[in-house]
């Protein structure tokens, strides 16, 4: 386990990668949790500017979304990390975003399946939560967290995405890879009918690349990526798969 400093400074650099990659902008936020010491690590909310977030802005914060010190207080939606912080011992990291094309998923009426091979991650489904309303208190949180089960991923109808993973570089990766693949099912589906990738295919497929080496390559490239971003709105985004 990372020490809480090295965890913070992870959170800023996914945060500004996700800036980078215009998957995060006046809202959403990013949260890591330290399961021994029962503290939640998350980015101030909304209106801050998290193109140059550092360590130091992080928000500290107990189970209950109370703020442990420092005068910044955790975005109004913190029930969604520390309701799934404190159910899932696979969610260690969790991000809320509200990204253009897997939200689409949160409006159409059709269920998320996976298009491409990467999006395999995600062939077990991404439940929808179905109440159009911030998720703004605990029993909401525990909702939200009975919806997601042991899933990597949410939707939350009319709002925007939920995504969990055992560290932030995994976080960083399901989340690029659920846009990648909703935005190639939304323009595919232009083409035609669309060819869903199935659960045999995806099992295959993880089996010969493991997740963990995925998002570790995914993260130490979106570093440098970000690393030499001139910070500008609109710039320096790559494609996940170009
Ligand atoms: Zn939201």
């Amino acid at each position: 386990m990372d020490s809480e400093s090295s965890l913070c400074d992870k959170l800023a650099a996914c945060t500004r990668i996700f800036v980078m990659q215009g998957l995060i902008g006046l809202f959403g936020h990013v949260s890591v949790y330290d399961p021994e010491a029962k503290r939640v690590f998350i980015t101030p909310g909304m209106g801050s500017d998290k193109a140059d977030l550092r360590a130091a802005d992080m928000v500290l914060t107990d189970l209950d979304g109370q703020a442990l010190d420092g005068e910044q207080r955790a975005p109004v939606e913190w029930p969604i990390h520390t309701a799934l912080h404190a159910t899932r011992e696979d969610a260690l990291a969790v991000a809320h975003l509200h990204t253009p094309y897997a939200t689409l998923f949160a409006i159409a009426k059709r269920k998320f399946r996976p298009v491409t091979l990467q999006g395999a991650l995600f062939s077990g489904g991404v439940p929808l939560y179905s109440e159009a309303h911030l998720i703004t208190t605990p029993a909401r949180g525990r909702r939200l967290a009975k919806v997601i089960g042991n899933k990597r991923a949410a939707l939350l109808r009319g709002h925007g995405i939920v995504v969990v993973g055992r560290n932030l570089a995994e976080v960083l990766y399901a989340s690029l890879v659920l846009e990648d693949d909703a935005k190639k099912s939304a323009q595919a589906a232009s083409l035609g009918s669309l060819g869903f990738i199935s659960l045999e295919e995806s099992r295959a497929f993880a089996a010969e690349i493991a997740l963990e080496r995925r998002a570790q390559r995914a993260w130490d490239y979106f570093s440098r990526l970000e690393a030499r971003w001139d910070r500008q709105a609109g710039t320096g985004r790559m494609e996940l798969f170009p």
